[in-house]
């Protein structure tokens, strides 16, 4: 697998302000795999030809889904593809149950949250920042009177089961920045994943107690962001490593034996 870097390796690494779920998720997988993909931005051009064709069908449904909200005529686009027309249709047919409100689309929610810095950092202007930007882009938001709900759109090969995604960071993050922006109480929010391969849905409910410990685990994580001074890789045979794109930049070969990657992002999306 070729590797394409849009910095070079030698390029000093620089700091990072905003941090969204993908940031997360791949710190608790590897800090190794968070150099790679975040400080020094190395990307893979044309390994994953069939990955791109998915990411862009993907990509296509979440535009044709905003059109159809704004209320803006989406057969050109539908018809562009059978699997677009076929996730639309099962939309119409099927759609995940929503509360009434306010709706916005593509949302974008941010929260300055402010890091404790050690002495030796605070002493450093070479390392630690005071704060990161926490961001998030919710495909779907509806703000109701005393509920709000986010609502996600998947075009995964199939369904991924709730334990999984409520510990996942887009869940989490998602949910905690909307209880903190907004003056909804935890137990009012819920996050709903809607599967277009099978027009099936999964609900996420919230509570003060996942709150808290969300807010302790974000302060921990974005902690170790700021005085992280060495990345390591992962232990040798790590199940990780399978389905990671930097597999052979770490010397970890090419096998897929794992039954399912950790990460949702790793998780097949729909074959063409
Ligand atoms: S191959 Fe393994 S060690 Fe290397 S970046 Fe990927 S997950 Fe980390």
């Amino acid at each position: 697998m070729v590797l394409q870097e849009r910095k070079s390796a030698m390029t000093a690494i620089s700091p990072i302000t905003s941090i969204s779920q993908g940031h997360l998720n791949i710190w608790e997988i590897c800090r190794r795999k968070y150099q790679y993909s975040f400080l020094e931005e190395l990307s893979l051009p044309e390994a994953d030809l069939q990955s791109k064709k998915n990411l862009l069908l993907g990509s296509n449904f979440h535009l044709l889904m905003q059109q159809k909200e704004l209320g803006l005529d989406v057969a050109v686009l539908a018809s562009s593809d059978p699997k677009l027309q076929s996730w639309l249709l099962a939309f119409e047919h099927q759609p995940p149950a929503m509360i009434t409100g306010d709706r916005l689309c593509e949302h974008r929610r941010t929260l300055e949250m402010p890091i404790k810095m050690s002495l030796h950092h605070s002493q450093n202007s070479d390392y630690g920042q005071g704060y990161f930007v926490l961001t998030a882009i919710y495909d779907f938001l509806i703000l109701g009177d005393r509920q709000a709900q986010i609502l996600d759109w998947k075009t995964h090969q199939v369904e991924i089961a709730a334990e999984k995604l409520k510990t996942n960071w887009q869940t989490r993050l998602y949910l905690y920045l909307l209880a903190t922006t907004t003056s909804y109480t935890p137990e009012q929010l819920s996050m709903t994943y809607w599967f277009a391969n099978t027009a099936e849905s999964v609900i996420i409910p919230y509570s003060q107690e996942e709150y808290m410990s969300t807010e302790i685990k974000l302060k921990q994580i974005l902690a170790e962001i700021n005085q992280a001074i060495d990345y390591p890789k992962l232990p040798l045979h790590s199940s990780d490593c399978n389905y990671c794109e930097f597999r052979d930049r770490c010397d970890r070969g090419n096998l897929l034996t794992s039954p399912i990657p950790s990460n949702i992002a790793d998780i097949p999306e729909i074959t063409i």
